[in-house]
């Protein structure tokens, strides 16, 4: 590591992936990595005083002296006859900001029954690298669809949002290659995949995220995206990953109206950067609201 913007990086053991049922929807989480890092870079308000003012419930996502650790892993969604793909993560063949690793794609395939063609549509929550980078594989220089099988989904508003402003450099690696091979399909922000599985408009970290819904025989669980970075922030919704949000404000309006919807109710929340346990359910506390992981 070197410093304190040094990243330590965590690979899981691929026989170790988390599962769940919601349902009869089953939710898979494949883990590309674990980065353990200062919050100051994310999520810059995050202090030791802050954390020590928090319960003990916070651990599993903070080291004891104040290091988070930011998980990397996509959800592979089974639902009937539909496998879908939450969040490809950062990718191994395109240099970016976070670490990627080579072996995931690998991991990923193992991990979906019938492998990567079997994958019938990739949900993109919103447009940042480290969410779109297995979208695509390098193959002989050129990069090609990772799922030549399925529909790709992204928001219409988050893909307007990224034609106009590509800061984070996606487009090229990850998104073109996609429409060019007529595979990205636009939709609207509360698009619905089938009868248990939906997108939640959540704008403000960018212009068109979207959260996914599960409801499934009477269970109901929510995906984040990054309407939430760590389970810290529904005990403090006014953090904000003020550098990478588009519109902070935005993002903590959606925050506190999400934990309004999830507070008290049987919903499992999923973070899609929240380390192990990962999933969990937000409750009301003396302290306001807290996220009930059982390891
Ligand atoms: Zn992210």
């Amino acid at each position: 590591m070197s410093e304190r913007r040094g990243v330590e990086v965590h690979h899981e053991d691929p026989s170790d992936s988390l599962s769940w049922h919601v349902g009869d929807v089953e939710i898979r989480r494949v883990e590309e990595s674990v980065v353990e890092m200062s919050p100051r870079y994310l999520l810059p308000d995050v202090s030791q005083e802050l954390l020590d003012s928090t319960g003990d419930w916070q651990h599993p996502f903070f080291t004891d002296d104040g290091r988070m650790m930011l998980s990397m892993h996509s959800f592979v969604v089974r639902s009937g006859d539909n496998t879908i793909v939450v969040d490809t993560c950062v990718g191994g063949h395109v240099e970016r900001p976070l670490p990627g690793d080579p072996g995931f794609v690998d991991r990923l395939a193992t991990a979906i029954p019938g492998g990567l063609d079997a994958v019938t549509h990739v949900v993109c929550t919103h447009l940042h690298f480290d969410h779109v980078g297995w979208n695509t594989r390098l193959v002989d220089g050129a990069h090609l669809p990772t799922f030549p099988n399925a529909r790709y989904l992204v928001s219409m508003a988050e893909l307007a949002g990224t034609e106009a402003d590509d800061e984070m450099d996606v487009m090229d690696s990850s998104i073109t290659p996609l429409i060019d091979a007529g595979l990205l399909d636009a939709v609207e922000q509360d698009h619905r995949i089938d009868d248990r599985i939906a997108f939640v408009p959540s704008s403000g970290h960018t212009p068109g995220h979207i959260c996914v819904a599960i409801d499934s025989a009477g269970e109901r669980a929510l995906i984040t995206g990054d309407s939430f970075h760590s389970p810290i922030q529904f005990a403090h919704p006014e953090i904000s990953a003020t550098h990478a949000d588009f519109d902070s404000v935005a993002a903590g309006v959606t925050r506190r109206r999400l934990i309004a919807e999830l507070v008290d109710q049987p919903t499992v929340v999923f973070g899609t950067h929240f380390a192990p346990p990962t999933a969990g359910r937000v409750r009301s506390g003396d302290d306001g609201a807290w996220f009930d992981a059982p390891a």
